[in-house]
This record gives C-alpha cells, sequence and structure tokens, in this order.
C-alpha cells in the first residue's frame, strides 16, 4: 500500500511498543496484522472523529469495538466520570452508584431480576458458565462455530468441518482436558443442534450463543433457530446463554432478547454498559442468581468490580440510550448510510455489500447471499486490505479485520454520515479499477 498522508509519529510509536508488549500491543487486533502495516496510535477523540498521533483526522466507525455509542469523549459520560472520581475511584466497600446502574438495569430489563459487575466481557461470559454448570450441577456446554465470547479458556475452541465436533482448542495454553466438556456446533442448524442434544442432554449445563454473532461478520440467524434453541433448552433443562457483550444496548436497550422477544436463562453484557470504562455484567433470575457467593456456593469476586469511575460512566451512558427514540433514531441513520453506499456499489456492479442490524454494519464481499454461518464467510480479505488503506487515506477509520464489524454512534450525524459516504464510494473505485 502507498499511503497519501504521513504516519510517521504512529510508525515509531509502534516500534517502541513492540519493545515493550508482545507484538507491540496490548489487545492482538490492535496490531494491523490482517491488513499489514503500521496500526495508527490515536491521541484523541471527540464524536464521531478521532485523530492519530499524526495529527490525521479519521471518521471512526470502530468506536472502540463497540462501546462508544455515544461517540469520544462525551461531555455528559465524560462530567460524570469526574464527578464521581472526585471523591476516589476505588474503595473495596459498596457505594450507591452501584445501586444506580443495578436499578438503571433492571428496572427497563424484563429478562433478568439480578445482576453481577465484573470487569470485562470476558469476565461476564466465564462467571456466567461458572454459574451454570454450578445451579446446574451439569458439565457440558454447546458453543457455536464463529462465534466470539472473550478468551476464555473453555470458549477457545475451534471446530473442524461437518457437523459437532469435540473441543480442540484454538490457543496454546489451554489443555485438552479444559476444553473436553465443549461441543461446538454451526450456528443456524436446528438438526445438528437437536441431534447433539439429544445426544447429550443429561450432561449439558447451557447453550451459549451471541444471539446476534458479529465476531466473525455478521452472521444473522434465522429468528426460526433462534426460537427452536430456546424451545430446545427448556425442554431439556439446559440453561439459554445469551451473549450480549456486543448487541446488549446496541441494538435495543435488552439487546437481541428484547429485539427477538426470547427470554435466555442467562445474559452477559459488556462493552457499551461501561460507557468506555472497563465493566461486564452478567444477569438472571433471581433463583439463578442466589447460586453466586456470598449468597450461593459459586464463588466469584473482583478488587475493582463496580468502582464509581465505572458506574459513573456506565450510569451517563446508558440514561442517554434510555431516551425515547434513541435506538429508532440510531437505526434511521445507520440504514441512510449503508443504503447510500449498497446502491452505489450496485450501481458499479461492485461485488460488495454492507450487512446491518441495528447500528451495526459488517463489510461483506460476499455478495450473492446472506451469511448465517462461520464457514460460509469466503470474503476475500486482500480486497478488505485494499479497501480499509484507501478508507485510511480518505480519513475514515474502521477495525483492522474483515471479520470485524463496524459501528454508527449516536455522534455520526446524517451530515458526517454523508460525507463518510462519499469517501466509501471514492475508496470502492479506487480499489475496483
Ligand atoms: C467483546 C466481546 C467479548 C469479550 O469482551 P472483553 O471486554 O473484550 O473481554 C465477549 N463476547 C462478545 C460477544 C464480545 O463481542
Amino acid at each position: 500500500m502507498t499511503l497519501n498522508k504521513t504516519i510517521l509519529k504512529s510508525v515509531s510509536l509502534f516500534k517502541k511498543a513492540k519493545e515493550y508488549f508482545p507484538g507491540g500491543v496490548n489487545s492482538p487486533v490492535r496490531a494491523f496484522k490482517a491488513v499489514e502495516g503500521s496500526p495508527l496510535f490515536i491521541r484523541k477523540g471527540k464524536g464521531s472523529f478521532i485523530w492519530d498521533e499524526d495529527n490525521n483526522k479519521y471518521i471512526d466507525f470502530c468506536c472502540s469495538y463497540g462501546p462508544l455509542i455515544l461517540g469520544h469523549s462525551n461531555t455528559k459520560v465524560y462530567s460524570s466520570i469526574k464527578k464521581a472520581t472526585r471523591n476516589g475511584t476505588s474503595f473495596g466497600a459498596p457505594t450507591s452508584l452501584e445501586n444506580e446502574l443495578g436499578n438503571l438495569i433492571l428496572s427497563n430489563n424484563p429478562f433478568i431480576e439480578k445482576i453481577r459487575f465484573v470487569n470485562s466481557g470476558t469476565e461476564a461470559v466465564m462467571s456466567g458458565i461458572r454459574l451454570a454448570r454450578g445451579y446446574t450441577g451439569k458439565n457440558k456446554i454447546i458453543k457455536f462455530e464463529g462465534c466470539y465470547h472473550g478468551h476464555v479458556d473453555s470458549l477457545l475452541v475451534k471446530s473442524g468441518s461437518g457437523l459437532a465436533t469435540l473441543g480442540e482448542s484454538s490457543s496454546a495454553g489451554v489443555t485438552n482436558g479444559i476444553v473436553e466438556d465443549t461441543i461446538v456446533l454451526p450456528l443456524n442448524n436446528t438438526e445438528a443442534l437437536r441431534k447433539c442434544i439429544e445426544e447429550n442432554k443429561n450432561d449439558l449445563a447451557c447453550i451459549i450463543i451471541e444471539p446476534i454473532p458479529a465476531n466473525n461478520g455478521l452472521l444473522l440467524q434465522d429468528k426460526k433457530f433462534l426460537f427452536e434453541l430456546r424451545k430446545l433448552s427448556s425442554e431439556n433443562n439446559i440453561l439459554l446463554f445469551f451473549d450480549e457483550v456486543i448487541s446488549g444496548f446496541r441494538v435495543k436497550f435488552n439487546g437481541a432478547a428484547e429485539l427477538y422477544n426470547i427470554k435466555p436463562d442467562i445474559i452477559a453484557y459488556g462493552k457499551i454498559i461501561g460507557g468506555g470504562l472497563p465493566v461486564g455484567a452478567y444477569g438472571a433470575k433471581k433463583e439463578i442468581m442466589s447460586f453466586i457467593s456470598p449468597e450461593g456456593p459459586v464463588y466469584q469476586a473482583g478488587t475493582l468490580s463496580g468502582n464509581p469511575a465505572a458506574m459513573s460512566a456506565g450510569i451517563a451512558q446508558l440514561k442517554e440510550c434510555l431516551r425515547p427514540g434513541f435506538y429508532e433514531d440510531q437505526e434511521i441513520r445507520t440504514k441512510f448510510f449503508v443504503e447510500k453506499i449498497n446502491s452505489f456499489a450496485k450501481s458499479k456492479s461492485y461485488n460488495f455489500e454492507l450487512i446491518t442490524i441495528g447500528s451495526i454494519f459488517w463489510i461483506s464481499f460476499n455478495k450473492e447471499k446472506t451469511i448465517k454461518r462461520a464457514d460460509e464467510v469466503n470474503s476475500d480479505m486482500n480486497m478488505f486490505k485494499s479497501l480499509f488503506w484507501a478508507l485510511i487515506d480518505e480519513g475514515v477509520y474502521i477495525g483492522p479485520s474483515g471479520y470485524e464489524v463496524g459501528f454508527i454512534s449516536q455522534s455520526h450525524t446524517k451530515k458526517i454520515l454523508n460525507k463518510a459516504v462519499k469517501k466509501f464510494c471514492r475508496a470502492l473505485d479506487k480499489i475496483y479499477n
């Protein structure tokens, strides 16, 4: 790639960072491996814009991979954090802010009765799995190929081709003993699910799914499959676990559960819930949550869990999300953006499409059909790489991998989106010509 802009400061910071951190980063996707070249070091963000260390300005559709539904450095979130942290950042003792965020969520959420705050999505999922096993007294879990649930040991499993395969770890350092109770199934396949439940029904603690799988492209599931998933879990006394770390507070306040009107047994949240600070949470009905320590036998704790800084950020952000029309407006602007780009690509017969739900979109080079399973993603990642750098040149920032989705925030106004559409279309012309 030949860039028309200078990113020399980022390049030199990355060189230094490689001396300090494995791969120069503290989370792998940031290293730009999939698109090659040096990651951009970000100096600041405001609204829908970010600036890198060389002072290049971008319209940002990464939004920190989802948490920033109000955009960068939102005034309300920022003042809330400032006000709370004046009195200290953590006490290791309860604070009223935990009650406030707990009440804000629970009084608006018909799917869970109690919640526990943790510090990340990974932690929320990990604790929820432990709860499912502790509550049911059973060991096995089902997960779906292409769903990401954080770097939880027992969920770092890949599947071979075909139907149900027994877990084989996809990370060094995760022993086969840890993943032997994890069964991996293909998404959107009721038959495979039914067969697997039939064979394992007395051993299954839970079935975990991203109801809107958004970590391997955007693999929108048939509602029929999700309803069947609910039905089969109930009939066989298996807990249904929705990982709503991305979809929660994103597609609706209560995520995919509200969108599809399906009541899971356990839900994990993350990302948006913390207003840009590290927060995760898991919730369920009272009876299930009573198994969590100190009420019950399932141990789970956290020195910084529910700290005032994080709680105050979450409170400010979720209050905005609760304003009437918030999600409708998000969706209207997203549709506007997506449809303009899609009709341009169609008019030029480019093999390209943006797939969307709520305020999430995914860049798909699989124009022929809607993709619902991980093994159907045959996107041309070379095309993605070219598009990525063409967009950088135009001043548009997206996640540096073709498997990542993009996010639209409240601060992406129609005017800004219109500008972004033009940039996107120019970038498409560049890579297709
Ligand atoms: C991001 C994500 C996680 C992990 O959350 P972290 O805060 O990165 O640990 C888990 N599940 C899903 C669906 C996610 O998108």
